[in-house]
């Protein structure tokens, strides 16, 4: 068997540049390790600046309400909180 083949993990890290002579920006996937790596633009500049990590996990919503703690157990004046319930 030949492992050599499966190093890199399923998911990688994008990281987005932005290209000074092209004004634009685009977005590279590369290991952790390469992220501080210059990245040329996709025309081939390499006057490019590193941008803000910006993750891409799929569109999660940006606020997401926590989940608030069922009633009862926080105050102890509930109906269950003095088994009274049952
Ligand atoms: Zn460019």
């Amino acid at each position: 068997m030949d492992a050599a083949l499966g190093l890199y993990p399923g998911s990688m890290p994008r990281y987005e540049y932005r290209c000074r002579p092209c004004g634009d920006t685009f977005e590279v996937s590369r290991p952790m390790a390469e992220s501080s790596a210059p990245a040329p633009c996709p025309a081939g500049h390499e006057d490019t600046v590193k941008l803000l990590s910006t993750v891409a996990v799929g569109g999660a919503p940006s606020a997401a309400p926590a989940p608030a703690p069922a009633g009862g157990g926080d105050g102890g004046g509930g109906c269950c909180g003095g088994g009274c319930c049952g």
